[in-house]
């Protein structure tokens, strides 16, 4: 038996998981994301309590976190969260706090591009090789695979940070991104939506006209990232598009933006297994993490 231990550790909650593959988990546990050393105490009781319960060492652990993160190996911060501006976690070592306890590999990244590697094995982009996978929730983020490998590069993409056009006759909102205002993330996030109506998302009905705007915000991000990467899917996850009536409205706005310039059949006859839900749901942070924690353990 191979066990593995999987963290999702999110701004909000962690959720933690223990077990041999994504049929097979032995125990889970939720909790919120208070101090670091308190959560972090909390995620190492819960996985020194499922050995002893089990009667087996676990063999790696893989982390998806948020961020911004170091994920680099050869850095001296690998898997810290570096610069984040949520009080206490920033230069928060992740890692080297579970080393600590668990002398056995951890896999680092982001906490998109673990979903995103979640995905590629178990869920939406299975067999494929370039691809993306975009949450839109309290933050905006995109992880994915360029050539089979999750990207990486300089630090890690911040798709969510990327500049769109905003009409601001048409959205006088001026955006809630604390570092641009009014980037990808500041106009499209839940925190956006809830700041414009003053209401959240969750209560705004299928009617209204809030989410042609929120469809429009969506598809100017992604047609951005399919001119960039030529990524072979979208997958968009994240409270916001639990909204599933988003869905057609975004792939139709594509299309529009696109304006027929890339042929592409997978686009333009097909584009509802384009951009798509997550294959696994609300559990492909966790999953994904599961997935991390199996890589590290091969390498
Ligand atoms: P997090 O990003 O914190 O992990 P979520 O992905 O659930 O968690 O995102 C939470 C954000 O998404 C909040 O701003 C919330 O208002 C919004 N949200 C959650 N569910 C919905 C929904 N069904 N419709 C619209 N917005 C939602
Ligand atoms: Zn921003």
């Amino acid at each position: 038996m191979s066990l593995y231990g999987a963290i999702e550790a999110g701004g909000t909650k962690f959720v933690c998981a223990v077990g041999t593959g994504p049929d097979d988990l032995r125990a889970e546990a939720r909790f919120p994301t208070t101090t670091p050393l308190e959560t972090l105490d909390r995620t190492i009781s819960f996985f020194k309590e499922q050995q002893e319960r089990l009667g087996e060492p676990l063999i790696a652990l893989g982390v998806g976190s948020f961020g911004p993160v170091d994920p680099n190996p050869a850095s001296p911060t690998f898997g810290f969260v570096t610069t984040t501006p949520k009080p206490g976690w920033a230069n928060a070592d992740v890692v080297g706090a579970l080393r600590k306890v668990f002398p056995i590999p951890v896999g680092f990244d982001t906490d998109v591009n673990a979903a995103a590697l979640g995905e590629h094995r178990w869920g939406a982009a299975q067999g494929l090789d370039t691809f993306i996978y975009l949450t839109i929730g309290t933050g905006l983020g995109g992880g994915g695979m360029v050539g089979g490998r999750l990207i990486h590069g300089l630090v890690h993409p911040e798709m969510g940070h990327i500049r769109i056009p905003h009409d601001w006759a048409a959205d006088p909102f001026p955006g809630a991104c604390p570092y641009h205002g009014d980037c990808f993330e500041g106009l499209a996030a839940g925190p956006a939506l809830e700041r414009r109506l003053q209401q959240r998302g969750e209560t705004v009905p299928e009617n209204h006209p809030v989410w042609a705007l929120e469809a429009h915000y969506i598809a100017l991000g992604l047609v951005n990232l399919i001119l960039t990467l030529s990524p072979e899917r979208l997958i968009l996850g994240g409270g916001v598009m639990q909204q599933a009536h988003l869905f057609p409205l975004v792939r139709q706005e594509v299309l529009i933006l696109l304006a027929g310039y890339v042929q592409a059949a997978e686009i333009l006859n097909n584009c509802e297994r384009y951009i798509v839900p997550p294959g696994l749901g609300g559990r492909s942070g966790v999953l994904g993490a599961l997935a991390l924690a199996q890589m590290v353990a091969r390498e």
